[in-house]
């Protein structure tokens, strides 16, 4: 790795680009496909991401990282995506863990979390999903009973990304179980697996199974056991105040799905690029199969899906650095270019034949990929409605 770490300011922003997009050409691409094939943890790429700033890469400059806008840093997660998803989601969730910190915590808590996250030293996740409750927040039973200065927490989480790899995660549970709406009795904790100053492991938060899956491989996806895990509050309970928790995990879904808008747009473009090249070196019939108007069909549905799906990331992006409310436009662009996605995935097989199936063409792997996008921060069915709710609301009558 011999790339500088990153620095920014608004004008930098091609450099930034031009640094990651080196660093991609250079050090994922000749190692991508045999790590994801082998389902293999990247550590000499996240040791590098560490190095370029990545895993600080919106976490504000005063806390030590580099305080890049949504747009910009939509930008980084297209382009790495293009060439590997997955990588993307190792920063991706902890960024969003840090945001959590920086948004809600206090000033303490600010203070010892986020130069931590900034530096990769302690890297996490979101840990939101329970065996009984994903789309259904509220019905999450991990709970939290004080004692004292302390939370006494039990429960499962499952799907937790960077789940075994990661050293923490922001924990939603319940505080009060018996509030209603419930929502009203759920709380945030930063929960370390051991104390980050004495470097002591705690004896209650446990690593179930690493989940096997369809695609999104390389990065680990696992169970999160939870048993008499004790933590204090003034460290660890966001805010210092129980019954936030709810509102902090969905105020992080609009940069989220920002998120998970570009890793898509990534996928899409990456699946047109391949059917491009492909449709003309591939000869039928006597011609390339790019000048049969069945694949021009293709390619040409393909160019528009991804750069609509890019657009409406950037404008999604746009609105949430203006400080704007966009979930409507958040979900727009993820609901829209998640399907893209898929749409363009499943296109640029077709085009390339048997091939297309083979492990030796990365389109396998972007088939593999996509459906993820579909799920995460929140299913497409949940976009929709997200959406018409926004719709009807900016629009009374
Ligand atoms: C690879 C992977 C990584 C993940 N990483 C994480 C992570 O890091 N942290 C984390 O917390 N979670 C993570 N998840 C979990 C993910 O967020 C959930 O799977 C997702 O929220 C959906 O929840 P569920 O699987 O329980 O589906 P369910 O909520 O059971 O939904 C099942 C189906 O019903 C639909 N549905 C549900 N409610 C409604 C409704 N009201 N109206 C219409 N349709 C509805 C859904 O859209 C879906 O089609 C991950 C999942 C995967 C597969």
């Amino acid at each position: 790795m011999t790339e500088a770490a990153l620095s920014y300011s608004e004008s930098d922003e091609q450099a930034i680009l031009d640094t990651v997009s080196r660093w991609v050409e250079k050090e994922v691409k000749p190692h991508a496909a045999a790590l994801e094939h082998d389902d293999i943890y990247p550590q000499a790429m996240v040791d590098q991401m560490r190095a370029l700033g990545l895993f600080g890469a919106t976490i504000a400059e005063e806390h030590g990282g580099l305080g890049l806008s949504a747009s910009t840093y939509a930008k980084i997660v297209a382009l790495i995506s293009e060439e590997w998803m997955s990588l993307s989601g190792i920063f991706n969730s902890h960024l969003m863990m840090a945001r959590i910190v920086e948004r809600y915590g206090t000033d303490r808590q600010r203070e010892y979390w986020l130069p931590r996250f900034v530096t990769g030293e302690i890297r996490g996740a979101l840990a939101l999903t329970e065996p009984n409750a994903g789309t259904d927040l509220q019905g999450i039973r991990t709970r939290a009973d004080a004692h004292g200065d302390e939370f006494v927490i039990n429960g499962t989480k499952t799907w937790i990304s960077n789940g075994i790899e990661g050293g923490a995660v922001a924990l939603l549970v319940k505080t009060d179980p018996e509030a209603t709406p419930p929502r009203k009795g759920m709380s945030m904790f930063i929960a370390p697996k051991m104390d980050p100053d004495t470097g002591k492991p705690h004896a209650g938060f446990k690593t179930g199974r690493r989940l096997e899956k369809l695609g999104y491989k390389g990065i680990d996806s696992a169970e999160l056991i939870f048993e008499n895990y004790r933590l204090d509050a003034e460290r660890h309970l966001v805010g210092g105040v129980p019954g936030q928790g709810f509102y902090m995990a969905v105020g992080g879904l609009e940069l989220g799905r920002i998120n998970v808008a570009a890793r898509s747009v990534g996928i899409a473009r990456r699946a047109l690029k391949e059917a491009t090249a492909y449709s003309q070196t591939r000869e039928t019939f006597g011609k390339p199969i790019c000048q049969h108007q069945a694949i021009q069909l293709k390619l040409g549905e393909m160019a528009t899906r991804a750069r609509a799906a890019e657009l409406l990331t950037l404008d999604a992006a746009r609105a949430y650095d203006a400080g704007e409310r966009c979930d409507m436009e958040a979900g727009m662009a993820k609901y829209f270019a998640s399907e893209s996605a898929m749409e363009n995935a499943a296109e640029a097989m077709r085009i390339h034949g048997g091939y297309g199936y083979s492990k030796e063409y990365a389109v396998e792997r972007l088939y593999r990929d996509a459906p993820l996008m579909c799920i995460g921060e929140g299913t497409n069915e949940m976009q929709r409605i997200i959406i018409a709710r926004q719709l009807v609301a900016r629009n009374p009558v």
